[in-house]
């Protein structure tokens, strides 16, 4: 496989980006090689500058659930570039996109929207905190809710201390805030809850989560987060930015039949386009200023040409609920296909799959938490990464990344992945 251009612009982007890249994990830093650019993509597939092809399991990191190309999506974007790119005044196609989000995510009474899911995490622990009046929020060991500071906390020793900064330039001071606790564990909560009675505003978490690689919640654990948020006057913050319009129309809450007080979108409801959103109930969504004290903006918020994007894609997913359940039996054949494969090879690796999210884990370990996912090999799923991808396979550069399948994988595309997963395993294991 030619990648000779790809090498020399990564050379060249160095020079003017840290890293050659504008978001960390497509530096291909955690699997031991030098990413590839990409040139043009349509349908299943994603093509580089070297002309070499890749069927995309990455999809973007979700937004493109119907595959690259859509029509649907790209004539409402070309007409709304000619009508203005931008206003900074409120538009009717707003209003529109807030009706359909709301309607299509029950525990959603009002929405404010956002440029990306950083944003609409960070504004939903503001307005979570201004509601309740209290500073502390927790979240769980190895849910990413974006680059805010709150979130960039790692736990401190013991979980009823408080979290240390997780990067430089996030202070002792935020770092404080934040009360991190592991994932699929009621009983840890309970005790940070109690021992933190009255101060805790908001517990923030990915509802199946997306960024230890795929873990879905184990029975009654999202029941019982509920619970204690009710029991505690807490509010509940489910970050759907990667699970919502993706595991149903109406994100993890519908599936699992849990509702959030607060939920984060992002990814697919831009249909590739940078926005996100937050909301909830409307007495907590009734906080934000200018309706209410809580400070929140944005100049290119509700953007025109991301709203006709956003509400293409929605619209779609509204009218085509069973298009889940067709992406559901693509990820039941792949998975099938590859716990096959990893028989005839003699091999025991954990495969975590909810609708069309799915991980494969170099563990033999069941992976639930941060604790278990950890206990994958990195090395060899890194010699994976690199096997599948010269077989035309786009994974995610990352052992702690889901995969996200779209609606254009079709039989052949199932059955290329499957037979390129056989030979990748067989490799990495002579
Ligand atoms: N929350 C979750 C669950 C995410 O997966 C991500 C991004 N992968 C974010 C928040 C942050 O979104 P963005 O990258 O758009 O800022």
């Amino acid at each position: 496989m030619e990648k000779g251009k790809s090498k020399k612009i990564f050379e060249q982007a160095q020079l003017s980006i840290p890293g050659g890249v504008n978001s960390p994990v497509r530096a291909f830093r955690a699997v031991g090689g030098e990413p590839v650019f990409m040139e043009s993509a349509q349908g299943a597939y994603m093509t580089d500058i070297d002309g070499n092809s890749y069927i995309d399991l990455i999809n973007s990191w979700g937004p493109m659930i119907l595959g690259h190309g859509n029509p649907l999506i790209a004539d409402a974007v070309t007409d709304a570039v000619k009508r203005s790119l931008s206003f900074g005044t409120p538009t009717a196609a707003e209003v529109t996109m807030a009706e359909l989000i709301c309607s299509m995510v029950p525990s959603m009474d009002k929405v404010r929207m956002v440029n990306s899911g950083t944003e609409a995490t960070m504004s939903a622990i503001r307005v979570a905190r201004g509601y309740t009046g209290r500073d502390k929020i927790i979240k769980f060991e190895g849910c990413y809710h974006g680059h805010g500071d709150s979130f960039l906390i790692a736990a401190g020793s013991g979980a009823a201390t408080m979290g240390e900064p997780d990067s430089p330039g996030v202070t002792k001071g935020t770092a404080r805030d934040t009360l991190t606790v592991p994932y699929n564990n009621l009983e840890k909560l309970q005790e940070v809850v109690h021992e933190n009675k009255d101060q805790v505003a908001a517990i923030i978490l990915e509802p199946v989560v997306g960024n230890m690689g795929c873990v879905p919640p184990i029975d009654g654990y999202l029941q019982g987060l509920r619970q204690i948020c009710d029991d505690h006057g807490i509010v509940l913050i489910f970050d759907e930015v990667m699970t919502g319009f993706r595991l149903a129309s109406g994100g993890a809450q519908e599936l699992y039949g849990v509702k959030a007080d607060m939920t984060t979108l992002g990814k697919i409801i831009g249909g590739g386009m940078p926005v996100g959103a937050y909301g909830g109930r409307a007495d907590i969504m009734d906080m934000v200023s200018p309706k209410g004290p809580v400070y929140q903006a944005g100049t290119l918020s509700g953007n025109p040409v991301a709203m006709a994007a956003g509400l293409a894609m929605l619209g779609y997913l509204h009218d085509n609920r069973g298009l889940y359940v067709q992406l559901e039996s693509v990820q039941q054949i792949i998975t099938g296909g590859i716990r096959t494969n990893m028989k005839r090879l003699g091999l025991n690796y954990q495969i975590n799959a909810v609708g069309s999210m799915f991980s494969l884990f170099f563990t033999e370990t069941p992976v639930v938490d941060f604790e278990t996912a950890k206990t994958s090999d990195l090395t060899m799923f890194g010699k994976y990464f690199n096997a599948m991808l010269n077989r035309g396979v786009y994974l995610a550069p990352s052992q702690y990344e889901t995969l996200f399948l779209s609606t254009a994988i079709g039989e052949a595309e199932m059955e290329k992945i499957i037979a390129a997963n056989y030979e990748a395993l067989q490799e990495i294991h002579s």
